[in-house]
């Protein structure tokens, strides 16, 4: 396999301008995501809040620092003074400690709501009816330390090429209806997270603005 720089370098130059890369990084070493930093990548994503913070404690300041996993409310506060954007608000208990926690720290927190659109049960998400019920509560019209600026999603885990189109359509989908009911007037709300190695091809082709990419980058875990 070509090295991290190489890799960083090859896939940015297919993706079209409005796309950003993530480059997720959960389980390399600093040593590797410097490499990606050194060939230009700012945007690192990362899964598990512990590895997160040290990765944060050790690597340049410049970097964003986006987690895209499943996330415990109980652990949002370890990384609330420095996180970028959190991918995985799946429920409307986890935004209000995120809420709370970057209130504490003085802080906008950027989040994007995460959507189940796989066929498969593991996989974590709002349904469009329970985001469109929290959205229209007032309880979330008070909370004024977090900017949802677009949702996220992952497609099934199969060589389906149809059914994965058809599951990132369904995402596009919701970001449409979404950004017609409730931020019409958000010009803030226009992120569309969706596509890691295997689709991210697909996913760009549905709309995604934002993938995220790890072992094409960093090589197999
Ligand atoms: C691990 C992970 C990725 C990257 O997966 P690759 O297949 O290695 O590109 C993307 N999104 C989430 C949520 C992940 O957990």
């Amino acid at each position: 396999m070509a090295g991290v720089a190489e890799n960083i370098i090859r896939i940015k130059s297919t993706l079209p301008s409005n796309v950003n890369l993530i480059a997720v990084s959960k389980t390399k070493p600093a040593s590797d995501i410097q490499k990606a930093y050194d060939a230009g990548q700012r945007i690192f994503g990362e899964n598990k809040v512990q590895e997160l913070v040290s990765k944060y404690d050790a690597l340049p300041k410049d970097i964003e620092w986006h987690m895209i996993g499943h996330l415990q409310s109980n652990k949002v506060k370890y990384m609330a003074h420095f996180v970028s954007l959190i991918h995985g608000v799946d429920s409307f208990s986890l935004l209000k400690e995120i809420n709370k926690q970057a209130q504490k720290n003085n802080r906008i927190q950027n989040v994007l709501l995460q959507f189940h659109i796989a066929q498969e049960e593991t996989k974590f998400g709002f349904s469009y009816d329970e985001a469109e019920q929290m959205l229209s509560s007032n309880e979330y019209d008070n909370l004024e330390n977090i900017s949802v600026v677009g949702i996220m999603g992952m497609a099934s885990f199969t060589d389906n090429q149809s059914q994965i189109h058809t599951e990132f359509k369904m995402l596009k989908s919701y970001f449409d209806q979404l950004k017609k009911q409730f931020f019409s007037d958000k010009n803030s709300f226009k992120e569309i997270s969706m596509g890691m190695s295997g689709d991210y091809q697909i996913a760009i082709e549905e709309g995604s603005t934002m993938v995220r990419i790890g072992s094409s980058i960093f090589g197999g875990r």
